[in-house]
């Protein structure tokens, strides 16, 4: 069987973009970098609290423009959700210490990683999110083993939980 290397998936609502970032949350291993590409209002955001909901984080999301990164920790996982809209440039992730965040032991939801490019380690999946009338069509591209393995596994219609959720 030839290896799962890209996806396509429709999300025809915001609930349905939480179930499917729920469906994948399930799937991520410690170590693990998920990139978000799409422009401004995409659903990185949305898809990004599908992904946390899964590891139990029920509260609201918000993209960390400012502070370009906002960690949340489940036991021995911390997942840090990023948003590098506002990067200077890519170099200034070093300064920030980078690669303290990528040892191994964390989940990284990455918004905005063209503005890291070159800092950022490599993405295991890349997810690509576009407009598509109401909805938004979504692309998933792996680009490591684990990432195939995610993709194999992602169920062709997630389960949509409570997923609303304060905002
Ligand atoms: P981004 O982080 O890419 O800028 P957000 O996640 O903040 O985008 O989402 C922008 C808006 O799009 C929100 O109002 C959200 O509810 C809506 N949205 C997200 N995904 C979908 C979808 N699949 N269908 C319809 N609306 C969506
Ligand atoms: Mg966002």
């Amino acid at each position: 069987m030839p290896e799962l290397l890209t996806l396509q998936r429709h999300a025809d609502s915001e609930d349905a973009m939480v179930a499917l970032g729920h469906a994948l949350g399930e799937l991520l291993l410690p170590g693990m970098l998920v990139a978000l590409h799409g422009d401004l209002g995409a659903g990185k955001t949305t898809f990004s609290r599908g992904v946390l909901r899964a590891f139990g984080h029920s509260g609201a999301v918000k993209s960390p423009t400012y502070t370009l990164v906002e960690p949340y920790s489940f036991g021995d996982t911390t997942v840090y959700h990023f948003d590098l809209y506002r990067l200077g440039e890519a170099e200034e992730l070093e300064y920030l210490g980078i690669r303290d965040y990528f040892d191994g032991h964390s989940i990284a939801l990455v918004e905005w990683p063209e503005r890291g490019a070159g800092s950022l380690p490599a993405a295991d999946l890349r997810v690509a999110i576009v407009s598509a009338g109401e909805g938004r069509e979504l692309r998933f591209e792996a680009g490591s083993q684990r990432g195939i393995e995610c993709l194999r596994q992602l169920p062709n219609e997630p389960v949509k939980h409570d997923a609303s959720g304060a905002q």
